[in-house]
C-alpha cells in the first residue's frame, strides 16, 4: 500500500572488544547475519578504532560510530571521521563538535531507573534536556531497561532466563513522555538500541552472558526505509542508511516473537504522501494509514496522548486535527498483548 521504498532492519549501539564488549567485529557481524539484519552500528566508547573494519560482511553492513561521555550524558555520534572528546558537564559541546564534523547523533538511554544489583543503583542519564542540535533519542534501550527491571537476585535469575519479560510493556513511559514533549517543538528521531556488550560473567561454575549479541539482534531493532535498493557499494549504501536515520524514516520494532518487517505509517492527501519524519498540510481529505505484518492492537498517538485505537492489519484514520501523530502497535501474545512497534511521527500542519 504505502510506499515503494526498501526496508532495512538494523541494530544500533553495540560494543566490541575495542571497548567493554567481548566480541570482535567479524564475529558480531556473523551474529547479525544469522539474525537476519541488514546493518549494525558499532559504538565503542570514545574512539573510532573499529572504523578501519567498516564494510560489508556477507549481507550485513557494519557501520562504526562512537559513544561519548562517561558518567552521564551518553551520546551516540554517527558519521564522524575523527573521535570527539567527551564532556560530561557540557553535552552541548559534544553535540556541536559532532555536528561540526558533518556527523549526527542520538541521546542514549536518556532516562534510567537503575538497579541496586548494579553498582548500587548507578545510572547514566541525560541531564541537559535544554540541549539542542541532536538528531534524536534512543527511545527503547535493551541493556538499560533489562538491568533496571532487576530488583533483586531472584528477579535477576528470572530475567536472565526470561529476558523478553522486561520489554513486554514497551519503552519506559518517562522516556516516551520526554520524546513526545520534545516532538511538540521539532522533529526528534526515535531509534531503538541494544547497547549489546555480551558481558561474560563467572559465577562459580556458571558462565552467564549478559546482552548477548545474537539475542540482542533479535529483540529491539531499528527498521528504516531507503530510496534505492542496496547496491553493494558500501559508501553509497551507508549514506542511504544515515539519511534515513537523520530524517526519521524509521521505526523501532521488537522482532523476537514476530518480525516487524512490513510495518508502515504514512499520511496521504490527494495524491501526496508524507512518510515518517515528514510533515504535510492538513485538509479535510488527509488520512493516516497504518499497516502491520500481523493483526495487532494499534494506537494512534496524537501530541503524546492516545487518540484512536483499532485492531487489525490495516487501519485508516480520517477526521484528524493538526498535531504530531505516531503509532504504537501491540502484538497479541498469550492471553494479552506485548509491545511490538513504535513509529516515528508524522506532522499534520
Ligand atoms: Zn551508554
Ligand atoms: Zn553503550
Amino acid at each position: 500500500m504505502v510506499n515503494s521504498l526498501n526496508e532495512l532492519a538494523g541494530n544500533i549501539h553495540i560494543h566490541t572488544r575495542y571497548s567493554d564488549g567481548s566480541g570482535d567485529i567479524p564475529t558480531i557481524a556473523g551474529a547479525a547475519e544469522k539474525a537476519g539484519l541488514d546493518f549494525i552500528i558499532i559504538t565503542d566508547h570514545h574512539h573510532l578504532q573499529g572504523k578501519a573494519e567498516e564494510g560489508y560482511y556477507g549481507k550485513v553492513m557494519v557501520l562504526v560510530g562512537s559513544e561519548i561521555n562517561e558518567e552521564c550524558n551518553h551520546y551516540l555520534a554517527l558519521d564522524i571521521e575523527q573521535p570527539v572528546p567527551g564532556n560530561d558537564h557540557h553535552p552541548q559541546e559534544v553535540i556541536d563538535m559532532v555536528n561540526n564534523q558533518g556527523g549526527f547523533g542520538f541521546i542514549a538511554h536518556g532516562i534510567e531507573k537503575g538497579s541496586l544489583l548494579y553498582r548500587n543503583g548507578k545510572t547514566y542519564p541525560w541531564n541537559d534536556w535544554r540541549a539542542t542540535g541532536f538528531t534524536g533519542i534512543d527511545i527503547w534501550s535493551y541493556l538499560s531497561q533489562w538491568r533496571d527491571e532487576i530488583t533483586g537476585i531472584p528477579k535477576g535469575f528470572f530475567l536472565y532466563f526470561n529476558p523478553h519479560y522486561a520489554f513486554k510493556k514497551g519503552p519506559m513511559k518517562p522516556l516516551l513522555r520526554k520524546w513526545d514533549e520534545l516532538l511538540r517543538k521539532r522533529m526528534v528521531v526515535g531509534i531503538g538500541c541494544s547497547d549489546a556488550h555480551a558481558i561474560k560473567l563467572k559465577l562459580g561454575p556458571w558462565r552467564p552472558v549478559l546482552s548477548d549479541y545474537y539475542l540482542c539482534f533479535r529483540c529491539i531493532n531499528t527498521h528504516l526505509f531507503v530510496k534505492e535498493p542496496l547496491s553493494g557499494d558500501f559508501e553509497k549504501d551507508k549514506a542511504q542508511i544515515y539519511q534515513a536515520l537523520k530524517s526519521g524514516r524509521c521505526f523501532v520494532g521488537y522482532d523476537f516473537f514476530r518480525k516487524t518487517t512490513g510495518f508502515n505509517f504514512v499520511a496521504k492527501d490527494q495524491g501526496k504522501t508524507a512518510l515518517m519524519g515528514e510533515k504535510i498540510r492538513l485538509t479535510e481529505k488527509t488520512v493516516l494509514e497504518v499497516e502491520v505484518p500481523e493483526a495487532a492492537k494499534i494506537f494512534l498517538i496524537k501530541d503524546g496522548r492516545k487518540f484512536r485505537e483499532t485492531m487489525g492489519k490495516r487501519s485508516r484514520f480520517s477526521w484528524l486535527g493538526k498535531g504530531v501523530y505516531r503509532v504504537e502497535a501491540y502484538l497479541p501474545h498469550g492471553r494479552g498483548h506485548r509491545a511490538w512497534i513504535f513509529s516515528n511521527p508524522i506532522f499534520l500542519e
